[in-house]
């Protein structure tokens, strides 16, 4: 494999840009949104410029990255030469049926074509096109130059041996790839999201506090982050997609979303992203409690 595009330049997409450029692959970058692609450049050579403060990139190889990658808005045109198309775009199912379909149309008819979907079915997606063995889930977690794991999805009718391959790709990318069956939430949004789900439910149902929680599960279970702040990264509305993607595909009344997680997405408060969730967030400042509304 030698041309790779990305569809979507959001936050994962420009993360996918950067890993398989700087890994000297020739990378076609596609958004609709042209201010988006201009802001994953930037992001892009900002990233790779931490990586030279911290000594483990030289001017060169960021030259050489950039270089690799080349924009576009046409679709198209940009899956021409694709031997392998990684979709990153909005996560929404019709969107993706969509971009499925005119992948199948567009790329050459060998190109394997991966999504990036943290919670769709890969069954579903390949079934928009006319080439269901060769669409697989190849799932980044974010920042995606960092973070060591790529879950591989294995669809109702992909190959084994396409599976095969983007596990030895992402090797070749210096990740450690895992093969798990196409089922609700895979095998790491199954488990990450009711962890985080029993978490809203301790501090709606008065257990504990915000802070409480998340120390418990810092100090106590050795977890970077508290599952209250990860939320907040992760965004509240995503998780609530998420465990209704778990709770309607499995079902089992286990998955049913937290009602407190519910009036905090239909608030409008989504974490991070909007400056509150659990906790507040001022930019250049620490995270600080939303004490008023939970204590
Ligand atoms: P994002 O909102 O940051 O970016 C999505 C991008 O897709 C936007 O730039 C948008 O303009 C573009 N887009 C929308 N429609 C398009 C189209 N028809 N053609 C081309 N581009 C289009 O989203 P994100 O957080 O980067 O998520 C992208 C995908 O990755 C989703 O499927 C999500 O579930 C998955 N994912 C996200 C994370 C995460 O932590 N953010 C982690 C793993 C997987």
């Amino acid at each position: 494999m030698k041309n790779i595009t990305v569809i979507g330049s959001g936050t994962m997409g420009n993360g996918i840009a950067h890993l398989f450029a700087q890994n000297g692959f020739a990378v076609a970058l596609v958004d609709i949104n042209p201010t988006s692609l201009e802001k994953a450049l930037k992001t892009i050579a900002n990233n790779l410029d931490r990586q030279i403060t911290k000594g483990t990139l030289t001017e060169d190889s960021k030259t050489q990255t950039l270089g690799n990658i080349t924009t576009f808005t046409d679709l198209q045109k940009g899956v021409a030469n694709a031997d392998l198309v990684v979709e990153a775009a909005t996560e929404n199912i019709d969107l993706k049926l969509q971009i499925f379909k005119q992948l199948d149309e567009f790329a050459p008819k060998n190109a394997i074509l991966a999504s990036n979907t943290s919670s769709i079915s890969i069954t579903k997606i390949a079934s928009a096109t006319a080439r269901p063995t060769q669409v697989v889930g190849m799932h980044f977690f974010n920042p995606v130059p960092v973070m060591k794991l790529v879950e591989i999805i294995s669809g109702y009718a992909t190959d084994k041996a396409v599976s095969q391959k983007i596990f030895e790709l992402s090797t070749q990318l210096g990740k450690v790839p895992v093969v798990v069956n196409d089922y609700p939430g895979f095998v790491s949004n199954r488990i990450l999201m009711p962890m985080l789900n029993e978490a809203f439910y301790a501090l709606f149902e008065g257990v504990a506090g915000v802070e409480e929680i998340d120390t418990v599960m810092k100090l106590g279970m050795a977890h970077p982050m508290g599952p209250l702040q990860l939320a907040d990264f992760v965004g509240l509305d995503v998780c609530l997609n998420i465990l209704r993607v778990l709770h309607e595909g499995l079902g089992n009344p286990k998955y049913a979303p937290c009602p407190l997680l519910v009036n905090m997405v239909e608030a409008g408060h989504l974490g991070a992203k909007t400056g509150k969730g659990f906790y507040e967030y001022v930019p250049n400042s620490k995270a600080t409690l939303v004490a008023e509304r939970f204590r």
